[in-house]
């Protein structure tokens, strides 16, 4: 992992090696955490952050469901992302902002554990490996089901579970495949591990719906914006594994993987990178990297920053 300098943490920057925690953090016990995950692009006028509001939006309900106050608003917390980006000098990176329970008392009540925010960059390539957003990864459907909405809420981004998903990309990276997708209880398609999932049939995409259990993506939302500006129908509808083996394209989608398209699925080959993959793959780098005006709106720029 390439370190930056500087982490916020509670209005203030320290030193990323500084950033430390007591090993009695109720969040290292018991998972009381929640975050989110962000990038910043390089754009012809500057930094600019994706989505930042809607992401903060999102930390926001995560932290509501677990009871924990920020402590900072919205606009706050976007200023602090700005500020954290200029102070590091860093262009395009992925930011973790993570809310949670620090050390005090031990036990499951966690009302009486300070809650700790931080926010910190670094440089983070191709979550699943620069090759894979052309050539497409191997899936394997997990025999891990995805946690629920009556077990872990799936709709916020709590630490603790991510075990599920550590879980099945164990499994999966075991049994040599580069990414598990995973079923819900139910054995409709949720998400991957870590990213949202697009099938293409006859020239339409289908995506489960968020009450699949899986995580609402805001990649996910985007890219149900972009088809839709494009023409392409969009279903969101319950989907089995066979729809994915037998999907003329497949892919997946998240604020690390970005748009990467699926070579397989249990061995089960698919187009790859198919036309629509392409077409959708391509209008999220041109937007993400400021070179396509029609969905400029989704670039959050430091407040007072001149837009060119
Ligand atoms: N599903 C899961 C389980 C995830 O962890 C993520 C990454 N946050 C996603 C989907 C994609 O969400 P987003 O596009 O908001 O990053």
């Amino acid at each position: 992992m390439q370190t930056t300098e500087k982490i916020w943490r509670n209005g203030s920057f320290v030193p990323w090696e500084d950033a430390q925690v007591h090993v009695l953090t109720h969040a290292l016990h018991y998972g009381t955490g929640v975050f989110e995950g962000i990038r910043a692009y390089d754009t012809p006028s500057g930094v600019a952050v994706f989505r930042l509001t809607d992401h903060m939006e999102r930390f926001r309900r995560s932290a509501s469901l677990y009871e924990m106050d920020l402590g900072y608003t919205t606009e706050e917390l976007a200023a602090a992302v700005h500020a954290t980006l200029a102070v590091n000098e860093i262009g395009s990176c992925y930011v973790r902002p993570i809310a949670f329970r620090g050390a005090g008392p031990m036990g499951l009540y966690p009302l009486d554990n300070p809650v700790e925010v931080i926010i910190a960059v670094w440089p983070w390539g191709a979550y699943l490996g620069e090759e894979a957003l052309d050539k497409g990864v191997s899936c394997k459907i997990s025999s891990f089901r995805r946690i629920g909405p009556n077990t872990l809420p799936p709709a916020a981004k709590a630490s603790g579970q991510y075990i599920n998903s550590v879980l099945a990309k164990l499994e999966a990276s075991r049994c040599g495949f580069d990414e598990a997708i995973l079923l819900n209880e139910e054995g409709y398609v949720a998400d991957g591990s870590g990213e949202n999932v697009f099938v293409v049939r006859d020239g339409v995409l289908y995506t489960p719906p968020t009450t699949a259990s899986c995580l609402p993506g805001i990649t996910r939302a985007t890219v149900i914006r972009m088809a839709t500006a494009l023409g392409i129908e969009v279903r969101q509808t319950n989907l089995v594994r066979t729809d994915l083996y037998f999907g003329d394209e497949v892919f997946l989608c998240g604020t690390a993987a970005e748009v990467t398209p699926v070579a397989s699925i249990d061995g089960h080959q698919t187009g790859g990178r198919g036309p629509l993959t392409k077409q959708l793959q391509d209008t999220f780098f041109a937007t993400v990297n400021g070179r396509d005006e029609r969905f400029a709106d989704m670039l959050e720029y430091p407040v007072g920053a001149e837009v060119a």
